[in-house]
């Protein structure tokens, strides 16, 4: 178990939390005069700041209780969160791996946080005894491991990842925005155990919301205190809390369109492996596809002057493009152009 008290920032430790008015009373219907809305009009009464009903949903899905799961504002608040929890700016670090995710970067940049990187293994692995050598730093708070990781779509390694979850005396973020594309389950599963644990999901990618910006974090009902203690009181919009509710209900819609993109990510890998100028397809467990090709530069702008925007990932990965997997129709006309080029 790891002193999760000793990895705050004192000042968080010490804040006394803004309490809204729709936190001090927690009743039904009532004449609400108290947070000085207009009584007119469709959405002039403020969310509920605690997402109860959008929670109780979730933990009956994932499986979890109401008190493990923090919602935010997409996925970047929770890792601004963490950083403003954990963080002191300008003392303390953060650990991650390469290639990854570029927002890591740019959060531990905007929160003055020092941000270590670890080349992944060639076959985009962690390496294990390089990460060990960084356990004795007390000043390391956080370590983001994103998995299925972006850019390169692999799954790390469950064994990997507990040895870590195990030795390091921080806090552990996994980030999971691809895991409902994945063939392994989630690793929420294992919040009971490590107390050091946070697993981020999101409704943007699998649950089809990306424009309603609705993040998660499920951790030990400790550390998701200290996500509510810091977040802003209204951190999510009731459009949105909504939203995501709706989605939750409507379950099988979910689940059509996450066989339809898996079965189109077979279909778009078998075509392009027909093609000469993809030297290499890397293993997916996610809804995007990493493709080594000769000219990643001149490919990827070709297929902007014909209206196909894809991701050019060579700085990351040399010569690398990674493509998400579109509609039937849109894969088609990707493939088209391909063959064009
Ligand atoms: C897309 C993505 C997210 C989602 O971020 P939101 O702010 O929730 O939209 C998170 N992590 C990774 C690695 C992603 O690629």
């Amino acid at each position: 178990m790891v002193d999760i008290e000793k990895l705050v920032r004192p000042n968080i430790l010490a804040l006394k939390p803004y309490s809204s008015a729709r936190d001090e009373y927690a009743g039904g219907a009532g004449i609400f005069l108290d947070a000085n809305e207009n009584p007119f009009g469709e959405l002039n009464r403020y969310p509920d700041p605690h997402q109860r009903d959008l929670k109780h949903k979730l933990a009956t899905l994932k499986a979890v209780n109401d008190n493990n799961i923090f919602v935010g504002n997409g996925s970047d608040e929770v890792i601004d969160l963490a950083f403003r929890i954990f963080c002191i700016p300008g003392v303390d670090k953060a650990l991650t791996f390469a290639p990854t995710y570029g927002m890591y970067e740019v959060s531990s940049a905007i929160n003055n946080i020092e941000l270590l990187t670890i080349p992944l293994t060639t076959d985009f692995q962690i390496d294990v005894e390089k990460v060990k050598l960084y356990f004795a730093d007390s000043s390391i708070k956080l370590l983001f491991i994103c998995s299925p990781n972006n850019p390169t779509g692999n799954l790390m390694n469950k064994r990997d990842v507990e040895y870590i979850l195990k030795n390091f005396n921080g806090i552990v973020i996994i980030d999971e925005a691809y895991i409902d594309f994945a063939k392994e389950a989630s690793l929420i599963s294992l919040i009971d155990q490590y107390n050091n644990l946070i697993v981020s999901q999101t409704f943007s990618k699998a649950w089809g919301l990306a424009a309603a910006r609705v993040g998660l974090a499920y951790a030990n009902s400790e550390v998701i205190s200290l996500f509510n203690k810091v977040k802003s009181p209204y951190n999510v919009s009731k459009i949105n809390q909504q939203a995501a509710i709706d989605a939750l209900t409507k379950f099988e819609v979910y689940s059509e369109r996450l066989t339809l993109i898996l079965k189109e990510k077979e279909r778009l890998i078998a075509q392009l492996q027909e093609l000469v100028i993809v030297k290499k397809i890397y293993p997916s467990d996610a809804n995007f596809l990493l493709l080594e090709v000769e000219h990643a530069d001149s490919l990827y702008t070709a297929l902007v002057a014909q209206h196909i925007i894809t991701r050019n990932r060579s700085k990351q990965v040399e010569n690398c493009i990674r493509i998400s997997i579109g509609t039937p129709h849109e894969n088609d006309e990707l493939v088209k152009a391909l063959k064009d080029i």
